[in-house]
């Protein structure tokens, strides 16, 4: 068919133009007759709207005359090819003095006219490229975000993804399932069918926020590769928001797995000691409470404590380094020496659990010694071959062993009776251990407070230079004045004071009252030494030095009348540290004394190398040795009588109780003498009436004798 006006038309063909034209004349869209030179023939009404000009402003014009503008635009390319190819083209035009878009259907017709028409395009055309700008936003808001993020259509359908989901890859031999095209929600269902936990819950919760009844959906789930290591294994954190009216919804999904594998780490550690790896209190508390849950009543359970002998000494003398080093090889060295079903811990400190199981006394013995025989082997330290052992309680499970802390109080308990008990025991736990435990805390509570409430006592005992019978000092003996258990003697309760750090305190009160009491005899003209015992745990503290001078500034005692007496083991413990206080104390006029000397192991170096003033000579030496022959303990005591004769210093025997030991102590040398025999110690104003009796009798600071004062 042809519209436009060709050379031969026939009268049907001018009538058929006729009524083609009219029906063109009222249609909203421009239409226009081109011929072969772009002369318009025919305009419709709306083209003359349109072009704002009347029809014969345009017929037998061109369009270039008109629109000059528009050559070599798009419009005339759409001309051209229509004409050379005889078929529709289109072709979108933007007119700028009607500053809008307009689209053109350009109908090739006989001898190269053409029919155009118009069309005013222009609210579509803004509406498209506000819509592609608009989702080019998206895309690049999308490909900003670090989490890998789809955008899914109604049914679950994934319409779009960003780069992060992109770029995340699978590890070796894995691949992705979800991509463009492929149900999100098919891909979950199928994860639920084989299986993953997690994958039900997040189609349910995905499906809930694509129908509208969530307003989102999230969670946390583990992505595993089937065959692939634990290593492969992600964490995520799964969002699922609405976006539009249509149901669609953007999910994302981000990277968890750093936080998770830093909470695992820290519940990890939580349970596990950080220097030995091995399981913590709290590890040890669940085990043995799982052993005793399932424990029938047969099998029994069995906590083995253990704790290293002096391992502070370890700390202080090699550093913590190498005590750290000697708790790691020994914790190493147990788990080797734990049996599969038994559970080897660290309490903290240097301080091991084993717990056993079906294990009965005799087989909690062995155990204990197979543990101990885990230290045969020296520890390498710092270069040195160190020997180690251990203290170890045991306590076995029964009725009034329901909790965990039970059992381990209970072997704590007997691994400290089995230290007490010296170095390198084992111990199994009984309830009279528990008593005493009982016994000395009751000792230390109530000690705390014993000098406050007045209820310390102080004996004084005579030093008698046994050739004149002479009283020449005494040694002060602290008591106890307890409320409930009479006088307690010191053997009870210094200890504990030493350990529970008491007795730096109780030394310094005890050198206040007694120097006071020397300073008041002397006032008297009663010129006695005064002894004081100290403990090693005060020569450790490093105040002795201190609390001494001031004790002494504050009597007014003159230093030569003070004497300090430590024991021979106390000194042995640390000699370098012990040597350097003596020599200040010393310096400063005070006379330094070995105490309970024989008594130790410290060798006869040690004893010479630390210049001491007075050597006693413990009761033990003066009564003989039990077992020994009677000619032995006679030739000791005269080789130490020498020795402190040899050093210069005063020796003095301590517990003579009969005349026959006051006859040894003679004929073997020493010098001066101490015991019941002498006087036992007694309060100062017993002693000072003693003393006074003595005068009146001797005329000299003399005991009265025996007979008188029996
Ligand atoms: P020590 O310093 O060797 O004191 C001598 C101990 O022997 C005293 O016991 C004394 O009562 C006792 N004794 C004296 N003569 C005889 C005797 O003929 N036969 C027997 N069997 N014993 C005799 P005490 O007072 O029970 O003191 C025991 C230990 O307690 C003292 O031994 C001393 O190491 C310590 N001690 C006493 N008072 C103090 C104190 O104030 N501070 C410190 N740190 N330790 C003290
Ligand atoms: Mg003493
Ligand atoms: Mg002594």
């Amino acid at each position: 068919m042809s519209l436009a006006g060709g050379g031969s038309r026939s009268a049907a063909d001018a009538a058929w133009r006729t009524r083609v034209t009219e029906a063109l004349s009222s249609i909203s869209d421009a239409v226009y007759f081109l011929d072969a030179d772009d002369r318009f023939t025919w305009v419709n009404t709306a083209t003359e709207r349109l072009l704002a000009r009347p029809a014969v402003d345009l017929v037998g014009r061109t369009v270039w005359e008109i629109f000059p503008d528009l050559v070599g635009s798009d419009l005339e390319t759409a001309y051209r090819r229509a004409r050379d190819t005889r078929e529709v083209q289109e072709a979108e035009i933007f007119s700028r003095p009607l500053d809008r878009w307009f689209e053109g259907r350009i109908h090739p017709d006989r001898d190269d006219e053409l029919v155009v028409f118009f069309r005013d395009v222009h609210e579509r055309r803004t509406l498209d490229e506000e819509r592609t700008a608009e989702s080019s936003l998206i895309r690049a808001v999308l490909n900003a975000l670090p989490s890998r993020t789809a955008i899914l259509d109604a049914d679950g359908t994934i319409l779009t993804t960003n780069a992060a989901w992109n770029a995340g890859a699978a590890p070796e031999g894995q691949q992705f399932v979800a991509r463009p095209g492929a149900n999100y929600l098919e891909v979950c269902r199928a994860a639920a069918v084989a299986g993953n936990p997690d994958a039900p819950v997040m189609a349910d919760g995905l499906e809930a926020v694509l129908q509208g009844r969530a307003p989102f959906f999230s969670r946390d789930y583990a992505v595993t590769w089937p065959g692939g290591r634990a290593t492969d294994d992600t964490w995520w954190h799964l969002q699922v928001f609405p976006v539009d009216e249509l149901h669609r919804v953007v999910v994302s999904h981000t990277d968890i797995t750093d936080r998770v594998a830093a909470e695992q780490r820290a519940a990890w550690q939580a349970r596990h000691d950080h220097l030995t790896a091995l399981p913590n209190r709290v590890a040890l508390h669940e085990v043995i409470a799982k052993a005793l849950a399932e424990d029938d009543g047969g099998g029994r359970v069995t906590v083995l404590y253990m704790d290293v002998d002096g391992f502070k000494q370890v700390n202080d003398s090699l550093g913590h380094s190498a005590g750290d080093l000697l708790l790691r090889e020994l914790a190493s060295r147990l788990a080797h020496r734990t049996r599969p079903t038994d559970v080897v811990g660290r309490l903290g400190g240097d301080e091991f659990v084993v717990v056993a199981h079906d294990c009965d006394a005799e087989g909690a013995d062995a155990l204990a010694r197979r543990f101990r025989s885990v230290f045969d082997e020296p520890f390498e330290l710092a270069g040195s071959r160190l020997p180690i052992t251990v203290s170890i309680g045991i306590a076995a499970s029964d009725q009034d062993h329901t909790r965990p802390e039970d059992l381990l109080r209970d072997a704590d308990v007997a691994m400290y009776a089995a230290k007490s008990s010296g170095p390198n025991q084992h111990l199994l736990f009984t309830p009279a251990l528990r008593a005493a435990v009982e016994d000395r805390w009751q000792i230390s509570s109530r000690l705390r407070d014993a000098a406050s409430l007045g209820e310390f006592e102080l004996h004084w005992q005579p030093v008698v230079h046994l050739a004149s019978g002479e009283v020449t000092g005494c040694e002060a003996l602290l008591r106890w004045n307890h409320p409930q258990r009479g006088l307690v003697p010191p053997a009870e309760f210094i200890p504990v004071a030493e350990d529970e750090g008491l007795i730096v305190p109780i030394t310094r009160w005890l050198l206040q009252v007694t120097l006071a009491q020397g300073a008041a005899w002397a006032r008297q003209g009663r010129h006695l030494t005064i002894a004081v015992n100290v403990s090693a745990a005060h020569l450790a503290s490093g105040t002795l030095v201190d609390d001494v001078l001031g004790a002494l500034a504050d009597s007014g005692l003159e230093p030569g009348l003070l004497v300090l007496e430590l024991t021979e083991t106390s000194l042995a413990r640390n000699p370098e540290k012990a040597a350097e206080q003596f020599a200040t104390l010393r310096r400063h006029g005070i006379r330094m004394a070995i105490d309970d000397f024989g008594t130790g192991y410290s060798s006869l170096s040690a004893v010479a190398s630390l210049p001491a003033d007075v050597l006693k000579v413990d009761r033990a030496l003066v009564a003989g040795l039990p077992q020994a022959g009677a000619a032995v303990p006679e030739a000791v005591l005269r080789s130490v009588a020498a020795l402190g004769a040899a050093l210069d210093m005063q020796v003095i025997a301590e517990g003579i109780e009969t005349p026959e030991q006051l006859a040894l102590v003679r004929r073997v040398g020493c010098a001066y003498g101490q015991g019941y025999r002498l006087c036992p110690p007694l309060p100062a104003s017993q002693l000072s009436a003693l003393l006074d009796e003595g005068r009146r009798r001797t005329g000299g600071q003399r005991l009265p004798p025996p007979s008188a004062s029996a």
